[in-house]
């Protein structure tokens, strides 16, 4: 079995061709800039590790997957002789709204129920339908199947995704908590859950830091809680986001700097958090290397993102009633010992003791990061949201 496994954005293609059942990953790439002058692609045959990367004109995704397919089904550097070999393709939707708390198989009424949605996710639903279409139209007789970034936190109860807004802002315009990174989230809280020996009951914090950030509070291999909501800027401070503020600053610096609505969306969203704060970037290398050389911004800005990470942490021990595991993923949280340490400085009340040594050294793969005394078990585990994506796909179209 061969899954294609497809994540589209308004001007990037990902991909990745997986066998669902072992996880071998046949190849993966990545189209940059459709649309734009200067389009790329990336192609990597893993097993052999062969790259290729190539500037050739996109104008839209079909010429993006166009190139794919070739590049997929190419005599000499391909890993399919045809697309017959392809089984099913997984699509990453990323908002599924309230009607989509499972992955389901893709048609013309399920298409247009994701549109409806399109307004809670004006950059990613209607690229990621763009993607889908474009692979039914190239590929036509597959089936396809959408995995939605909503779906695992759609177990929340009502108390963790209400706003207390009028409630005809809820009932009306379905303004509410969703919570994304739900496909990490539910991998990596898996992966623990099968560290832990599949206990019937388990209390785990999932941190996935990345460029974007979420934290989430499994407990019993259900979401209960999430940080980001109903868009992915609340909660915890991002690359260029600014995550949870008052709201009611929304307004005064839009009107304090006579700012439209799209420039105040673009400032909360791209010049915000580390960026906003450091000035000088946003990603967390170059904090770091500035916050040691003791640029006084990045030294704000660090402790003002593992603030924000501990107080979650914090919160979501006291919504389960006990914390058993603490995991970290994504960029950030899987090569990060300086954000893993610092986040759990002072968590020893909660019965965590980090083995500083192990967290320092890099390691792949899960690796358990807390002593053999620590009431809490600490890992990393690496998100892989591409398999549960061929995973659920395989599912459904088998
Ligand atoms: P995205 O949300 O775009 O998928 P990633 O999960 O790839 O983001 O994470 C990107 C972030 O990971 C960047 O801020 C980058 O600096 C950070 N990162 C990657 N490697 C390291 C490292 N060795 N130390 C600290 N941060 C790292």
């Amino acid at each position: 079995m061969k899954v294609l496994v497809i994540n589209c954005g308004s001007s990037s293609l990902k991909y990745q061709l997986v066998n669902p059942e072992s996880g071998e990953v046949f190849a993966k790439g990545l189209c940059e800039r459709i649309g734009i002058e200067g389009s790329k692609l990336e192609y990597e045959v893993v097993a052999k590790d062969f790259e290729k990367k190539l500037e050739v004109p996109m104008p839209t995704h079909k010429e993006a997957l166009e190139l794919v397919i070739s590049h997929l089904t190419d005599k000499e550097i391909g890993v399919i002789a045809s697309v017959n070999e392809v089984d099913a393709i997984g699509h990453r939707v990323v908002h599924g709204g309230e009607e989509f708390a499972k992955s389901v198989l893709l048609n013309e009424e399920v298409l247009k129920a994701i549109e409806a949605n399109n307004d809670l996710a004006p950059l990613h639903n209607p690229a990621n339908l763009m993607g889908i279409r474009t692979c039914m139209e190239l590929m036509p007789g597959k089936k396809n199947v959408g995995v939605f970034d909503t779906a695992f936190h759609q177990t929340m109860p009502a108390e963790a995704f209400m706003y207390a807004l009028p409630y005809e802002d809820y009932k009306e315009l379905k303004v509410r908590k969703y919570g994304f990174h739900g496909t990490s989230h539910l991998f990596v809280s898996e992966t623990m859950r099968e560290i832990m020996g599949n206990p019937a009951h388990s209390k785990i914090i999932v941190c996935h830091l990345g460029n974007g950030a979420s934290i989430s509070a499994v407990k019993d291999g259900k979401s209960i809680d999430t940080s980001m909501g109903l868009t992915p800027l609340q909660g915890l401070m991002m690359g260029t986001r600014c995550g949870d503020i008052d709201p009611a600053a929304v307004l005064f610096v839009k009107n304090k700097r006579n700012l439209t609505d799209e420039e105040m969306d673009a400032r909360m969203n791209k010049k915000s958090g580390i960026l906003g704060l450091f000035g000088k970037s946003s990603d967390c290398r170059d904090l770091e290397m500035a916050a040691t050389a003791g640029d006084e911004r990045a030294v704000l800005a660090e402790k003002v993102f593992i603030y924000k990470i501990k107080s979650y942490i914090g919160a979501y021990a006291a919504a389960m009633g006990g914390v058993d595991a603490i995991c970290f993923t994504g960029g950030i949280g899987e090569n990060s010992a300086n954000v893993r340490e610092k986040t759990l400085e002072g968590l020893e009340f909660l019965g965590v003791e980090l083995d500083k040594e192990i967290n320092s050294v890099r390691k792949k793969g899960n690796v358990k990061l807390s002593t053999e005394n620590s009431k809490v078990l600490v890992y990393k585990i690496p998100t892989n949201e591409e398999l549960v994506i061929a995973r659920d796909t395989y599912k459904l179209a088998k």
